[in-house]
């Protein structure tokens, strides 16, 4: 059975898995004692049952059971991403560096009840999605051909165009969130799809004066002049909240023409950030980005110096068990 031995901190990739609770489909589905997932929390260890002959298991940074808090997944997942400590070895978002929190998972599994609320601990800056390779603005829902840009020469990527709102308070951020899916919502049924099948990803920019810059601030009223905000006194990083779409495998979801389409392009972005987390888990000097938009966005957010963390959250009912599996297997691959 594949068992890997599990990444330590320094690895670029932290993935773990979330089990979402019963529903009542599942319940309608089976009896309530059938799973085909057995977590053991002691030793980061996910069971997985093909039927009574058959089991898998595999190991990841952490499993969270159906009864995790938000605020533990947010501690395990996002804090090292996000906050400065010294337990962890790379730098954090608040340090100046880039940093990924993504949830891949099945339609239905948790993705956005796992990092829909992680941003609310945030100040963002912008919320955009990805639909047939096309990046939509959700701020301004008009905007939707938005190019990506990456910098020649500092590799920075940006979204020319797209609206950066400056944030004033929680509050604020809670509001340009449900304007964002809002417009998520009406993009998707304007053009009769679902949000399972767009990503939806919000960046968050983070500016931070340095302590010289603090320092030289109360010595003088006009330090802007001689302290312009693009020298280094200032620490700029990115945190980008991904919530991608579903991983089920879409082809045999239709036969329209517009819905072939779609899964081709679901399928070229998946499988493309699939392969640059292989890039990444494998320590490859070249993380292979170019292919997609989605990973294209995604470029100067994760590998390099850049914090990643995956979520894979998966549904424990035993008729989604190929797709349980395959989403457990695309976590595995990333460590
Ligand atoms: P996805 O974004 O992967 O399609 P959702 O986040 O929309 O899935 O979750 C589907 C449903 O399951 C929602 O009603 C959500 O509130 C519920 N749900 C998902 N994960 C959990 C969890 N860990 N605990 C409680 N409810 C959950
Ligand atoms: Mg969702």
């Amino acid at each position: 059975a594949p068992d890997s031995g599990g990444s330590s901190d320094s690895c670029r990739v932290r993935v773990a898995v979330r089990l979402r609770p019963k529903n009542s489909e599942d319940l309608a589905h089976g009896s309530e004692f059938d799973s085909c997932v057995e977590l053991q929390p002691e030793s980061k260890r996910l069971k997985l049952k093909k039927n009574n002959w058959s089991c898998e298991s595999y190991k990841f940074d952490e499993v969270f059971s159906e009864n995790a808090s938000q605020k533990r997944v947010y501690e395990v997942v996002a804090m090292p991403v996000v906050e400065a400590s010294h337990a962890f070895l790379i730098p954090s978002v608040l340090e100046g560096y880039n940093g990924t929190v993504m949830a891949y998972g099945q339609t239905g599994t948790g993705k956005t009840y796992t990092v829909g609320q992680l941003g609310k601990n945030d100040p963002s800056e912008r919320g955009i999605m990805l639909y047939l390779e096309s990046v939509q603005d959700l701020l301004a829902p008009e905007k939707t051909n938005i190019p990506i840009v990456e910098d020649a020469k500092t590799g920075e990527v940006s979204l020319p165009g797209a609206a950066i709102v400056e944030i004033k308070d929680l509050e604020h951020v809670f509001h340009l969130l449900q304007i964002g899916e809002a417009n998520r919502h009406a993009a998707n049924t304007k053009m009769n799809t679902e949000s399972s099948r767009s990503h939806a990803i919000l960046i968050i920019h983070l500016q931070r004066s340095s302590r010289i810059k603090e320092e030289n601030s109360s010595l003088s009223n006009d330090t802007h002049d001689i302290f312009p905000d693009d020298l280094p006194l200032v620490l700029k990083s990115k945190l980008l909240i991904v919530d991608l779409a579903g991983s089920e495998r879409i082809d045999k979801s239709g036969s329209e023409g517009h819905m072939i389409e779609e899964a081709k392009f679901i399928n070229l972005s998946l499988t493309s950030l699939g392969k640059c987390i292989n890039a990444l888990a494998e320590n490859s000097p070249h993380i292979p980005t170019r292919d997609s938009k989605l990973t294209r966005v995604l470029r100067d957010s994760f590998g390099g110096t850049a914090r990643t963390s995956l979520v894979v959250t998966i549904g424990p009912s035993s008729r989604h068990y190929s797709e349980t599996s395959s989403t457990v297997m695309f976590g595995q691959r990333a460590m």
